[in-house]
């Protein structure tokens, strides 16, 4: 299992634990086709989701790599380039979005609080599947869908308060 099969479950567990469906996860190509070598792809069902839960699952692939597989976190999330972009482009998205360095202080601090606490909590069930996704490479359809759900082996959990968390962080 690598750093990447880790990074990616990151993402594909928070995305399932805030039930937004997924096409597939791969750790064999990036999201635009190339090489893969810092990131794999999770390619989205359905693009129209809150704001909010992208930033979660985008923030939960590099949470996975520095609190799960370990990475130094002193190479910060910039070495996540493809996830850095996406979270800007939330950024300039918003009509009343302030400063983006400010935006970005108030993501780490998620990131390094509440997000690593749940990250930690859920550790178990990101490494299931990340040996799963390691095996096969990409998962989609159903077996996509079995190995989420044999990943999990409790409810999943509730997400509201790190819903909350993340929504109290950035309008402060
Ligand atoms: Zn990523």
């Amino acid at each position: 299992m690598t750093e990447l099969d880790i990074h990616e479950s990151g993402h594909a567990i928070m995305f399932d634990a805030l039930d937004i469906p997924m096409e597939f996860v791969t750790v064999a190509v990036g999201c635009g086709g190339e090489e893969a070598s810092l990131e794999g792809c999770v390619r989205l069902a359905d693009e129209n989701n809150p704001a909010g839960d992208i930033v979660m699952a985008a923030l939960a692939g590099p949470g996975a790599s520095f609190f799960i597989a370990g990475v130094a976190d002193k190479d910060s999330i910039e070495r996540y380039k493809s996830d850095q972009r996406h979270l800007q482009r939330i950024h300039a998205d918003q009509a009343d979005a302030g400063r983006q360095d400010e935006y970005w202080s108030r993501l780490m601090a998620f990131l390094y609080g509440p997000m690593r606490v749940w990250l930690l909590e859920n550790r178990a069930v990101i490494v299931r599947f990340a040996t799963m996704l390691s095996a096969a490479q990409t998962l989609r359809g159903e077996p996509l869908r079995q190995a989420l759900d044999s990943a999990w082996s409790a409810p999943k959990p509730d997400l509201t308060l790190l819903r909350e968390a993340l929504q109290d962080l950035l309008s402060t």
